[in-house]
């Protein structure tokens, strides 16, 4: 699992680039414009260029993710508003693509209530025609991928389950143009435990069953202000919050995530993620591998039937990056 973090872009996006790579992050996300204003930050083609470059050549950082602007809704009714946060969208990968980024990571919305099925095929539709808006730059290797978040759930948000996000992705049958994000923040709060080997499992199965192995693109890495089942998005400093080193840990070091890109968009002291939270974060994938080697007796013991369970998982989930 590579460690990253969440940094701002501030007066450029080589500037990101730098502070990532001060803190220790080996993965950097960012935003492609200020995320609670819907005015695109223009970017020539020269700062984009730049920022390739810089990347391929940092030593240290391995892959640049981006995160979508928050005010965008493909859930809603109201058709300004679906056509401004699709204009957004598109503006945000084209950004990202011109960045080389891996991944668009994007909350998908909310249909405030009116139920998912009514809006599914709307989703869809806008994230095809956002697809198909963006050019992929010739410069760059990768088509950078649209990766939709899971949700913690508040306020009729699509994507409150793997089911839900599986959904969106057969029906586009986009193939890998469309992924997805998991943050642990959100899971956690939509009411999925996984402080145990059994539980870090049967979220990992699930998630396989539903969106498939090769769809996650990556993790948000976060600890929870609030407490489990809460459906509410407040990320905590990893070991500072109700989720823990121990259950982050068992998720963490799941064989399955080993090549994972994880990323935290944890407040540190006000600033976001500091090299001491990609300390931690360690420490915590550390933890989690001790836990799983000491549990090595018991499955082979008296769990013999999960073994092959494990084995596919292990051929599956995070070999795509
Ligand atoms: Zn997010
Ligand atoms: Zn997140």
């Amino acid at each position: 699992m590579r460690i990253g973090a969440h940094v701002r872009a501030g007066g450029g996006l080589v500037g990101a680039l730098e502070r990532a790579h001060q803190i220790g992050a080996e993965v950097v996300q960012v935003f492609t414009q200020s995320p609670r204003v819907w005015k695109p930050t223009q970017y020539g083609p020269d700062v984009l260029e730049r920022y390739r470059s810089a990347a391929a050549e940092d030593p240290s950082v391995t892959a640049t993710y981006c995160h979508a602007t928050y005010l965008i809704n493909l859930a809603t009714r109201d058709p300004a508003l679906l056509e401004r946060s699709r204009d957004c969208l598109a503006a945000n990968l084209v950004v990202a693509r011109g960045m080389g980024a891996s991944g668009l990571v994007l909350h998908v919305g909310s249909h405030k209530g009116d139920g998912f099925d009514g809006c599914l095929r709307q989703v869809v539709d806008t994230l095809l025609s956002v697809l198909d808006r963006a050019p992929i730059d010739a410069g760059t290797a990768t088509a950078c991928p649209i990766a939709l978040e899971n949700a913690a759930g508040a306020g009729g948000t699509v994507g409150r389950s793997f089911e839900e996000l599986a959904a969106i992705l057969e029906l586009a049958d986009a193939d890998r143009a469309l992924g997805v994000c998991l943050d642990t923040q959100h899971l956690w709060a939509s009411g999925v435990a996984f402080g145990s080997r059994a539980a870090a499992s049967a979220v990992v199965d699930e998630l396989a069953r539903t969106v498939g192995a090769t769809a996650l693109r990556c993790v948000h890495l976060n600890d929870s202000k609030v407490p489990f089942g809460a459906n509410r998005d407040r990320h905590a400093n990893i070991g500072e919050g109700t989720i823990g080193i121990e259950a982050l840990g068992w998720l963490m070091a799941h064989p399955a995530l080993a090549s994972m890109p994880a990323i935290l968009e944890v407040p540190g002291a006000g600033d976001g993620p500091r090299a001491e939270d990609l300390d931690a974060a360690r420490q915590a994938l550390a933890q989690g591998r001790a836990q799983w080697e000491a549990d090595e007796p018991a499955r082979h013991g008296v769990l013999e039937e999960t073994e092959s369970t494990v084995g596919r998982e292990q051929a599956g989930i995070g070999s795509g990056t």
